[in-house]
């Protein structure tokens, strides 16, 4: 199937061709469609042959669950075993939004999307189109972020199309995402709940409503070899543009000392915005120190910038690991294999 089909470029501005994203889905398809967090690869999520395509036309490894995207509350209790009260709790304050929650799923949900687990992961977008897609589909959808697997995730329609063109039946365009790194995957199967993955709501959010929330270790840190995986899609380098990516954790002049004193050709800067005076490398900067939302809205496509500059070395500033930054951290290291410089 990959690589041979034609991909409809469909505008989420039409009432038309979000009706047409609905029709594919329903019979089978795959089809790229914006959320809040990053652009999903959507197909039925209670059709595994669907769902196995999805995996294809990603190159995505097996073992890696999906999340299914729901349009209406009150779609969740038939896809999880029970709602447990907690569960709701962080419903009502955090959803429609970018937050995953995962549970033990219900016999509906096809082994290819839980990777054989018994558990599933549910989220609610807050997204307006996608939750349109969902409605026009009549099914609940699961859509990991539409990249080539280990790429970084699509924050545009254009990223979507320079990834998986001819390998899936179309792209709804619904412009930039507003959050732009994937949701907060937390798990309720464990007690206490812990945090599989940072994103747009935080970990003292979710504490503020759950209390006690622990942090998976492979949020900040590589995976021990053997270790048991919680959440698969951590254990991967991932989010990785071409170049090789070294974080270097220190202030701005020990930055910009060991950058220029590093450099060569090839070699690109990844700072802040006004970072880039007395640097003597080309620079992507993506945001405000101080702004992490701003930081993990650009993330991926800086990524993908300094992919289109050709770099083959790309020195990266080290985000702060708080809020949504630690969501920036936590994406960053995985671009750079955890390859991380302390700077004296
Ligand atoms: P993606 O949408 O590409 O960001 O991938 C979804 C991520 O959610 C996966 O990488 C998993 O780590 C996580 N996930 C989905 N379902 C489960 C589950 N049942 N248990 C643990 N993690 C999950
Ligand atoms: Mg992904």
């Amino acid at each position: 199937m990959a690589n041979q089909m034609k991909t409809r470029l469909l505008h989420a501005d039409r009432e038309e061709d979000i009706q047409t994203a609905g029709r594919i889905l329903k019979e089978g398809g795959l089809v790229a469609i914006p959320t809040e967090t990053v652009y999903g690869l959507a197909a039925n999520a209670l059709d595994g042959t669907a769902v196995s395509h999805i995996f294809s036309a990603k190159g995505r490894p097996m073992d890696n669950p999906l999340i299914v995207h729901i349009s209406h509350l009150s779609q969740w209790g038939g896809l999880v075993r029970e709602i447990p009260e907690r569960a709701m709790k962080l419903a009502k304050q955090f959803w429609p939004g970018p937050m995953t929650i995962i549970l033990p799923k219900s016999p509906v949900i096809p082994g290819e999307v839980t990777a054989g687990q018994q558990t599933v992961a549910v989220r609610f977008p807050e997204n307006a189109v996608a939750r349109a897609v969902i409605d026009a589909a009549g099914v609940p959808l699961a859509a990991p972020s539409a990249n080539l697997s280990g790429r970084p995730s699509p924050t545009e329609a254009s990223h979507v199309m320079a990834d998986l063109n001819g390998r899936i039946d179309a792209v709804l365009d619904g412009g930039p995402c507003r959050v732009g790194v994937e949701s907060t995957v937390v798990t309720l199967a464990s007690d206490p709940p812990r945090l599989l993955r940072p994103g747009g709501i935080t970990l003292e959010q979710l504490q503020s409503v759950l209390g006690n929330v622990e942090m998976d270790s492979a949020v900040m840190h590589p995976l021990a070899s053997g270790a048991k995986v919680l959440s698969p899609g951590m254990k991967y380098k991932h989010y990785s543009p071409k170049a090789n990516v070294i974080i270097l954790d220190g202030d701005l002049s020990s930055y910009r000392d060991y950058v220029n004193s590093h450099c060569g050709p090839g070699t690109v800067a990844l700072c802040y915005t006004g970072e880039d005076a007395g640097l003597n490398v080309p620079a992507v900067c993506y945001g405000s120190r101080e702004d992490s939302r701003e930081l993990a809205r650009n993330l991926f496509d800086a990524l993908r910038e300094v992919d289109r500059k050709n770099a083959k070395t790309v020195y990266a500033r080290c985000p702060k690991p708080q809020g949504v930054g630690l969501a920036v951290y936590n994406r960053l290291i995985r671009a750079a294999g955890f390859e991380v410089l302390h700077l004296g």
